[in-house]
């Protein structure tokens, strides 16, 4: 497929199975879609984008050390138009929320407002270093503070560890406060319970941290069993991690009767806050008895988060687990100026008790800024909004599908801010990746698919608050349309995408042996 041909030109695409309606070009590409070649194989050496000055290099600078290398660098060399149209060309075969709607259930693909991103690169805040002395930065420090008395406000919690870089760290942040907490008082204990429904990083997380994790079922109705939960409990359990609203997009109703019987047995509440984005403004974590939550920032506050990068993970902490947050963190003065509480005086500030640190410096501060602009521009009352047009948004998916998708836990009520449905009903041989392929064709982004694990070939949808009536009908339209073609068996679903630069790709296989270097 990589080969080029004698006059530079690669062949036409040629796959089986391409409809007939798919006219071949001579040169592979389709009108605005652009074949492109790998960087090695349109670059070489010869071509480069800069001048150098001439080669008169200094050879006893090295103290004798070999100064000259024996063979090419083997780096592609490319002129500035080239680089320009090579990373255009690819950036275009990339959908993104800017382009549409972006289905994804459990991330929280929402339109990044571009205030926040302008905020973000003001120099006075993305200049800034964090080895700077404190005085040259109390703006950032600033915000920072303020960003933190905002989400310990929405969560009624007790207090922020601001540090951790992402959900899943944000996730390891609380279970090392748990185990501070539980050794501070000499309790051993090794088990942390999971929701069959949990997100993967959840169970991953507290394995990573040294904990046993057991499983706790889900009822009928798509919520954690609180009976067979609380059955479990006893002096080994160091407690619980639970998401709320969960991945099944279901509000867990007992979250408090949970917490008061895991902290009657003696452990400790984590919940996954990373759907936030459904209660911000409705609904504080701190009223439910949790002792940990971590917030997706680049979630719900908004961040560009496509392509796994940037995240910032801070996590509220209950009065119990506060002691325990990692360092560094800031804090207020009484002349108003906001200093970082670090190893060499937390003792002294009345912090001795941290646990360490998560990194080396002090998080993510473009996403504090972008979270910060965010939160202020909406407001408290613009918050709640958000929420409650997010949820809206999903039950208008939810109810505008379910004649054509089976809706699991339909019957049971709304959902919160996103739709599950499963591939109940759809033809023998058709699968959740067949329509999840169809809606590439489409124009949209598949949607989450097979998970969460408890429901049969899973479609989690979160069109979240940002998408208006239109972008809505049309999704819903397509979704309409596949979920048809599923049911009636129609074998060109099978081996869609048909109109993507690439077919269906072996995903599994792409994961497992990336091909990292292009020559061995
Ligand atoms: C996104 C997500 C996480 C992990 O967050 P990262 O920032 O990707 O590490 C954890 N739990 C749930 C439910 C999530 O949706």
């Amino acid at each position: 497929m990589n080969e080029i041909n004698p006059s530079g030109w690669r062949p036409a695409m040629r796959e089986s199975g391409v409809p007939a309606s798919a006219i071949e070009t001579f040169t592979g590409n389709r009108a605005l879609q652009l074949e492109e070649a790998l960087i090695f194989e349109i670059g070489n050496l010869e071509h480069c984008g800069v001048d150098f000055d001439e080669d008169d290099f200094d050879e006893t600078l090295l103290g004798g050390l070999p100064s000259r290398r024996s063979a090419p660098v083997d780096l592609p060399g490319l002129t500035e138009p080239e680089a320009v149209r090579h990373y255009t060309r690819l950036s275009r075969q990339n959908y993104a929320i800017d382009l549409g709607l972006f289905p994804l259930g459990s991330c929280t693909m929402k339109h990044n407002p571009r205030l926040d991103e302008k905020v973000a690169r003001m120099p006075g805040f993305a200049d800034v270093h964090p080895l700077q002395p404190q005085s040259t930065v109390q703006g950032a420090l600033k915000v920072m503070n303020e960003l933190a008395q905002w989400l310990i406000t929405l969560t009624g919690m007790h207090g922020v560890a601001m540090t951790p870089k992402a959900g899943a760290h944000g996730e390891l942040c609380g279970l090392l406060c748990i185990r501070a907490a539980l050794e501070a008082r000499g309790d051993a204990r090794e088990v942390i319970l999971v929701p069959e429904s949990a997100h993967g990083t959840n169970p991953a997380t507290a394995a990573f941290a040294g904990y046993r994790v057991e499983n706790i079922p889900a009822t009928a109705d798509g919520r954690v069993d609180v009976a067979a939960l609380t059955a479990r409990l006893g002096p080994d359990v160091a407690g619980v991690m639970i998401t709320n609203p969960n991945t099944c997009g279901l509000f867990e109703r007992d979250l408090k009767t949970i917490s008061d019987a895991v902290h009657a047995a003696g452990g400790f509440v984590y919940c996954d806050g990373a759907n936030f984005n459904a209660i911000v403004g409705r609904v504080r974590p701190g009223d439910l008895g949790v002792d940990a939550m971590h917030i997706n920032l680049h979630k719900t506050f908004s961040t560009p988060h496509g392509g796994g990068g940037p995240g910032s993970g801070p996590v509220v902490l209950s009065e119990a687990l506060a002691p325990y947050g990692p360092l560094p963190f800031t804090a207020r003065q009484a002349d108003g100026t906001v200093h970082l509480v670090e190893e060499e005086t937390a003792a002294e500030e009345g912090h001795g008790q941290a646990f360490g640190r998560m990194c080396a410096f002090h998080g993510q501060m473009g996403m504090y800024t972008r979270a910060l602009a965010y939160i202020l521009s909406h407001g408290a009352d613009g918050l709640r909004q958000v929420s409650g047009d997010a949820v809206l948004n999903a039950n208008y998916v939810l109810r505008s599908l379910d004649d054509v998708l089976d809706a699991p836990f339909g019957a049971a009520g709304p959902c919160m801010h996103e739709a599950l449905f499963s591939d109940d009903g759809f033809a023998e041989g058709f699968s959740t990746l067949d329509l999840a392929k169809g809606l590439i064709d489409e124009g949209f982004h598949p949607m989450t698919v097979y998970f969460p694990l408890v429901v049969h070939g899973a479609m989690l949808v979160e069109p979240t608050e940002t998408e208006s009536k239109r972008s809505l009908d049309q999704f819903i339209g397509a979704m309409r349309s596949l979920a048809e073609r599923a049911r009636a068996g129609d074998e060109a679903l099978k081996s869609a995408p048909h109109l993507a630069p690439r077919r269906r790709l072996d995903e599994t296989l792409a994961a497992r042996k990336p091909k990292l270097v292009w020559k061995t």
